[in-house]
């Protein structure tokens, strides 16, 4: 990993719709200095209310990972905040003019796109990060999420749908620099019809469409261009796992493995992992850390 904190050279902005809102949103990511981490900013808002991307500040995980601080909200903010880790930025600050990030094509593609353009430089600290020491593991029903010490970050996660089109999957990748951009980013949020019907029958995504999502009937994938990749589905759960997992504030140097997990077990984890202080240290990145 590399030892020094990393920001954009020059803001960079993008607008789209919010999933579930259907909120028309401008999102405008701007450099940060040392030790800011990620913040969000409610341009919208009197005063201009910070949120800062941190699991204390989780407040919903039903539907997407919401964040909120003293009333104010900003949601869906997980393949943004993927995107961010993915491409090892520490220091951001992301103003957004609705509470709903936009969805662009359902995955962190378009962010990653965004960020390069920006250009991606080094700040004059040392990054820090948190080392697993200990196993920390979470199971509710079926489903398992843990955290266990590796030199060399890695998410590894599996899925296993009682459907034609998906049953088991699995999949694994290295956190090192170039490997998120080209198998993890472009792969797109899913869902079933039947849910998606019901969603939008309950005012949710609203702004849910074949353009920011694959939306998977019986036997068969309705969006016309097909798959990105033959395993975009569990792809798109490490994405989402890589998300949820930078909201701890810090890279994670160990592997993270999860099982049919989702936003709500994947945040029971970081608390967990916060709370047992045995499982981690912080230690100041070296490029010997991974
Ligand atoms: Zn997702």
């Amino acid at each position: 990993m590399k030892p020094f904190q990393q920001t954009l050279r020059q803001p960079v902005q993008c607008a789209g719709v919010g999933l579930h809102s259907g909120k028309q949103v401008t999102l405008t990511i701007k450099p940060a200095p040392v030790n800011h981490g990620i913040r969000f900013v409610r341009t919208d808002l009197a005063h201009r209310p910070v949120i800062s991307a941190h699991f204390r500040n989780v407040i919903d995980t039903s539907l997407a990972t919401t964040l909120g601080q003293d009333g104010v909200i900003v949601s869906t903010v997980e393949h943004l905040m993927a995107a961010l880790a993915g491409l090892h930025i520490d220091n951001a600050l992301l103003e957004m003019d609705a509470y709903e990030a936009p969805i662009m094509d359902g995955s962190a593609g378009p962010f990653s796109v965004l960020l390069k353009e920006a250009g991606i430089v080094e700040q004059p600290a040392k990054r820090y990060c948190f080392v697993v020491k200990q196993a920390i593991e979470l199971a509710e029903g079926d489903k398992k999420v843990g955290l266990y010490p590796s030199q060399i970050p890695r998410v590894t996660c599996s899925i296993d749908f009682d459907h034609p089109l998906l049953r088991k999957q699995s999949y694994s990748i290295s956190l090192d620099d170039g490997h998120f951009e080209e198998e993890i980013s472009h792969a797109r949020t899913f869902g079933f019809l039947s849910e998606v019907e019901y969603l939008k029958r309950n005012g949710f995504a609203r702004g849910g469409s074949l353009e920011n999502a694959i939306v998977i009937d019986k036997d068969k994938i309705l969006n016309p261009e097909g798959l990105r990749y033959d395993n975009e589905f569990i792809r798109h759960k490490i994405l989402d796992c890589i998300g949820d997992l930078s909201l701890l504030g810090l890279p994670i140097v160990g592997h993270i493995v999860a099982h049919k997990s989702g936003h709500a077990l994947n945040h029971c984890l970081l608390k967990s992992f916060m709370d047992h202080k045995a499982c981690w240290e912080t230690v100041e990145a070296t490029a010997r850390t991974v």
